[in-house]
């Protein structure tokens, strides 16, 4: 088994249901388990436009290879009626693949650490919540990497 932890972000719609509608998905992938949630964080888009996004991280037990899980992601979102009619188009659900155990992997279709997880907060703040002293391979411990980027807006929405 694996641990991988997964970013989730939503700004189109009722992101909020979306992320929810998410993390079901996760928990009923094959031989997958959610261990941790982390709370909800809004914040203003990154390279992107539209409404301010909503995210969460979540922690998974699974069976799941990098490249099987990345696909089952892609699949949700798809399921989630992500559209793409430009490059960082606003999107109703996006999923990353942050981290599979300490693996690091480049391909054209996937990089492990994810290649920006490192210089957002959106991804950092909820992170650290479940795993603050994680080291990121290459890149080095959540909190410590959260403390460089503390000048990014972000919110703890309340439950
Ligand atoms: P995005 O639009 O930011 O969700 O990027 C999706 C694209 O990034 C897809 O073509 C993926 O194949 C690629 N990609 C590379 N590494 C990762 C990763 N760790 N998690 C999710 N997508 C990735």
């Amino acid at each position: 088994m694996h641990v991988a932890y997964i970013g989730l972000g939503a700004n189109l719609g009722d992101a909020r249901a979306a992320l929810a509608a998410a993390l079901l998905a996760l928990a009923a992938l094959p031989g997958t388990r959610v261990l941790r949630q982390s709370s909800l964080y809004r914040s203003a888009p990154i390279e992107s436009s539209g409404p301010d996004y909503l995210n969460a991280v979540a922690a998974l037990d699974t069976g799941l290879g990098p490249h099987e899980l990345l696909h089952a992601l892609q699949a949700i979102e798809r399921d989630h009626g992500r559209e793409r009619p430009y490059r960082n188009a606003p999107r109703t659900l996006d999923l990353d693949l942050l981290l599979h155990d300490s693996l690091t992997l480049e391909t054209p279709e996937l990089t492990l650490p994810h290649p920006r997880l490192h210089q957002r907060a959106f991804v950092l703040l909820p992170l650290a919540e479940l795993a603050p002293q994680l080291q990121i391979p290459g890149r080095g411990r959540v909190a410590e990497l959260l403390a460089q980027v503390r000048d990014q807006p972000i919110e703890k929405v309340e439950p």
